[in-house]
């Protein structure tokens, strides 16, 4: 894999890419709740928010923007950056 040397401006280009697009959400409403992918959840607890925030009622694991919430899922900055470039 060859890490690649964004711009701060490319890099929130990334951060800004819809969580809920990226997970195949389809939905208008400012709060949609999804299965928490940071803790072993049998109930959707972790909401994903209109402006891209996301916040887990049951872990607490809180965050903003595309990026932040793949690494908090443990992957490394370089794949995310990876990935997410891949998806513009
Ligand atoms: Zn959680």
């Amino acid at each position: 894999m060859t890490q690649r040397k964004l711009s701060q401006e490319e890099l929130q280009v990334l951060r800004d890419i819809s969580i809920r697009d990226l997970l195949g959400v389809r939905s208008g409403r400012k709060e949609v709740k999804i299965r928490c992918p940071f803790h072993d959840d049998n109930t959707p607890s972790c909401s994903l928010y209109i402006d891209n925030t996301f916040y887990c009622h049951a872990c607490a694991v809180t965050g903003k923007g595309a990026i932040d919430f793949f690494i908090k899922q443990g992957n490394s900055m370089a794949k995310v950056i990876d990935e997410l470039a891949n998806q513009l």
